[in-house]
C-alpha cells in the first residue's frame, strides 16, 4: 500500500479528492488517496450530510405538528433527541461505506494518514499508529479543504470566522439542551 509508485496521489478523501480519484482511476490511473480523518471530508462527516439528516427530521417534526391543516391527525407527537442523532450518525457511516465500496471497486488505495509533501515525486505520510509511510507518483492533487486563517483548524480566528470543524451540527442543539436540562 504505502511505498508504492502510483500515478496519481491525492491528498484529503473530501469530496475534492474522492470526485478527483474516482474520475482518475475510471480513466485507468493508479490512486492512492489519504486523509487524516475519516473519508468524505467535511461534506460528508461534518457539513452537507449531516446538516441535511437534521433539516430532514426537522422539517418532518414540523409538517407532523402542522398536518392539521392538511386534514391529517398526529397525536401525541414529540422527538427523541438521542435517536434523532442515531439517525444522523447512521446517514454519515452509510455514507462513508458507500465511498469506501467505490474506491475498493475501482481500485482506489485509501490511506489513513497525515501527509506532508517532500517533493513533486514523493509525499510522507504519519500514519496513526506512529509510523511513517512514504507514496511516491509521477503526479499529486492536494484537495485539503478549507480553514480559517489562524493556521489552526477547528478555533475562530481573530475576526470571529469560523471554519467547517467549528460549525459541528451539535451546536445548535447545546442552547436547546441547556434551556431543557431539567
Ligand atoms: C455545516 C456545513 C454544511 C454544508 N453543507 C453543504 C451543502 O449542503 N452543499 C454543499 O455543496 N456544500 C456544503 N458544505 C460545504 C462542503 O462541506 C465543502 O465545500 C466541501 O466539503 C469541500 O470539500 P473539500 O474536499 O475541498 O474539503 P474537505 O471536505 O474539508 O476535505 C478536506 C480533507 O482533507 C483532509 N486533510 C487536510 N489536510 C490533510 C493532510 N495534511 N493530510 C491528510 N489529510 C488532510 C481533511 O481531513 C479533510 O478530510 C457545508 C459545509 C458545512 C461546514
Amino acid at each position: 500500500m504505502m511505498g508504492k509508485q502510483y500515478d496519481l496521489v491525492i491528498i484529503g478523501a473530501g469530496p475534492g479528492g474522492y470526485v478527483a480519484a474516482k474520475k482518475a482511476a475510471k480513466l485507468g490511473m493508479s490512486v492512492v488517496i489519504i486523509d487524516k480523518g475519516e473519508v468524505g471530508g467535511t461534506c460528508i462527516n461534518r457539513g452537507c450530510i449531516p446538516t441535511k439528516a437534521l433539516i430532514h427530521t426537522a422539517t418532518l417534526y414540523r409538517d407532523m405538528v402542522e398536518c392539521g391543516k392538511f386534514g391529517l391527525f398526529a397525536e401525541k407527537v414529540g422527538f427523541d433527541l438521542r435517536k434523532i442523532y442515531e439517525y444522523k450518525d447512521l446517514s454519515i457511516v452509510k455514507m462513508q461505506d458507500e465511498l469506501k465500496r467505490e474506491f475498493s471497486e475501482l481500485g482506489i488505495t485509501s490511506v489513513r494518514g497525515t501527509a506532508t509533501v517532500q517533493s513533486d515525486k514523493r509525499v510522507r505520510v504519519a500514519l496513526p499508529d506512529g509510523g511513517t509511510g512514504y507514496s511516491d507518483c509521477d503526479r499529486g492533487k492536494g484537495a485539503y479543504g478549507g480553514y480559517s486563517g489562524n493556521g489552526s483548524p477547528g478555533s475562530h480566528d481573530q475576526r470571529g470566522i469560523a471554519d467547517g470543524k467549528e460549525k459541528q451540527v451539535s451546536k445548535p442543539f447545546d442552547s436547546w439542551r441547556r434551556r431543557n436540562r431539567n
